[in-house]
């Protein structure tokens, strides 16, 4: 059985303490590895690696953290195929989903923020003949990137990879349910030559190694994702400490159907906004509102092509929807299948386990679920459920979507099915989220803003607000003398 390790200093090291947790094969139901259980006697060592490491690193060349991280991306684009399927086990998506989406974008990660820093400037103000100012901007020190389990090795290299390229050393922390490619990522590192300290991960629970490194007073900036509570209770510890604090947290996002839309790109695309990764994306559209006049031939075809996905072995190029994250999870979402029927809902397909045949029998399996016939404002609408569960919504006019749209308390990012272009920009204008998609979804240029509003988060990501998040502007202001 595999034995992860934390990676501190430029070494894999076993938890101080002896302690490990175990680590479930979603689609068997099975113990598959041992993580380190580490607490804050790990966070301690690691954090203490990083500062060792920040000198030497934050003053390389632009040019020198260039290399090294496009030599770590290299060695992912090298190693896609165990990766994958180390992250297809690990966390029960399909195989063919990691190869051709989780694991390229990790390595882009890396090749995207090491050129993004040859060309990062800070700008300057002149104020005529008087002075000059310029910002200098300088990266922060040992900094801290807590992750989660939906899309592993993709939302953790979308954090590290930023802080390294803009200076700061980092001590990083994966989902304890997710931690396998973290893992062979500081194996990669390693074989990349990265200096010791430059990246330390710390494998663990959110209350043990997550909450030291929130709480500790060396680590300057904190940059999560992950759940809305979660992110409450890291604000809590971080803001009295004057920390530097990104939060992507969770969602409720609208999918919104107009009579106008490209019809067969629409349903085509909803299928997959609504399932994709078992509905584990926080940017999934898990409210579908459709106008009347499509409303039934859409609910039909929509239903149609979701019976016909196959839910199955992660393994299987077939399988369209593979296994939930956990049994714990599994639960979770049967639970608020149930609160939906309680609720009055209509459960036109799924709304059960799944029981596999063959090596999968174990496994967390819950069928692509479609419910109609719910209130905007009740609670399976208003709540992120985080699975594989729509609900379709129908209305009438742009005012009457809108207030369904922004009645909850999410605002990640919303989709919008229209060809009359006024009517989208409008409609985006008022749409109260952080990312709006107009005929299209998960559509993603890595330099544009991304996060959300209201309890979606705090900050955003991407391009160069990523590099001034993981950088401290200096205004220095000269005065032109006589
Ligand atoms: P989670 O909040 O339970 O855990 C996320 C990470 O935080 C894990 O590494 C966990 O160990 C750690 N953690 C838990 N408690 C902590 C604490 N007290 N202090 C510090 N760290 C702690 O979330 P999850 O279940 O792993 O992920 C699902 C959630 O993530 C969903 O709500 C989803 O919408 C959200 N998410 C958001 C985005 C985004 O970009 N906005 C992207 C992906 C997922």
């Amino acid at each position: 059985m595999i034995e992860i390790k934390n990676y501190i200093n430029g070494k894999l090291v076993a938890p101080e303490k002896g302690n490990y947790l175990d680590n479930i094969d979603p689609a068997l139901g099975s113990v598959y590895s041992k993580i380190p259980s580490s607490d804050g006697v790990d966070v301690e060592q690691a954090v203490s690696a990083a500062k060792k490491a920040f000198p030497s690193w934050s003053k390389l060349s632009n040019q020198k953290r260039y290399e090294y991280l496009n030599r770590i991306a290299d060695i992912i684009d090298q190693n896609i195929d165990k990766l994958a399927a180390a992250e297809s086990l690990d966390n029960g998506k399909p195989l063919w989903l990691a190869t051709k989406v989780d694991i390229p974008r990790a390595s882009s990660n890396f090749r995207f923020f090491a050129t993004a820093i040859l060309h990062f400037a800070s700008e300057s103000h002149e104020m005529r003949e008087e002075a000059i100012n310029y910002t200098l901007r300088h990266p922060i020190g040992v900094v801290g990137c807590i992750s989660p389990w939906n899309l592993p090795l993709y939302l953790f290299t979308w954090k590290i990879a930023p802080a390294l390229a803009a200076g700061n050393c980092v001590v990083a922390k994966p989902s304890e349910v997710t931690p396998m490619t973290a893992y062979l990522l500081s194996e990669i590192c390693i074989e990349a030559g990265l200096p010791p300290g430059v990246l330390n991960i710390v494998h663990g629970l959110g209350q043990n190694v997550g909450e030291e490194l929130v709480k500790h007073p060396q680590v300057k900036a904190i940059s999560f994702t992950g759940g809305t509570q979660t992110g409450k209770k890291i604000a809590s510890i971080a803001a009295p400490m004057f920390k530097k604090l990104s939060l992507e947290l969770g969602g409720k996002n609208p999918n919104i159907i107009f009579n106008d839309c490209d019809y067969d790109l629409a349903l085509k695309t909803s299928v997959i906004s609504s399932f994709s990764n078992q509905g584990q994306i926080c940017l999934c559209g898990s409210r579908i509102f459709i106008q009347k006049d499509i409303y039934d031939t859409f609910k039909n075809d929509f239903v149609t092509k979701v019976q016909r996905m196959k839910v199955g072995d992660p393994k299987e190029d077939t399988t369209r929807v593979g296994a939930l994250v956990s049994e714990a999870h599994m639960n979770k979402v049967l639970e608020h299948i149930q609160i939906a029927k309680e609720e009055g809902g209509n459960v036109l397909c799924g709304g059960e386990r799944v029981i596999v045949d063959g090596r999968c029998k174990d496994g967390y399996f819950v069928a692509p679920t479609v419910i109609e016939g719910l209130a905007a404002t009740c609670q399976t609408n208003m709540q992120e459920i985080f699975g594989p569960v729509v609900t379709l919504i129908p209305f009438e006019t742009e005012e009457e979507v809108l207030e369904y749209a922004n009645c909850v308390d999410y605002g990640l990012s919303a989709t919008i099915w229209t060809q009359d272009l006024n009517k989208a920009t409008r409609m985006s204008n008022q749409i109260e989220a952080g990312i709006v998609w107009i005929n299209c979804w998960l559509l993603r240029d890595l330099r544009t803003p991304f996060g959300g509003v209201k309890s979606s988060g705090v900050g955003r990501e991407g391009g160069w607000d990523a590099l001034r998040f993981f950088t401290e502007p200096k205004n220095v202001c000269i005065k032109y003398l006589p």
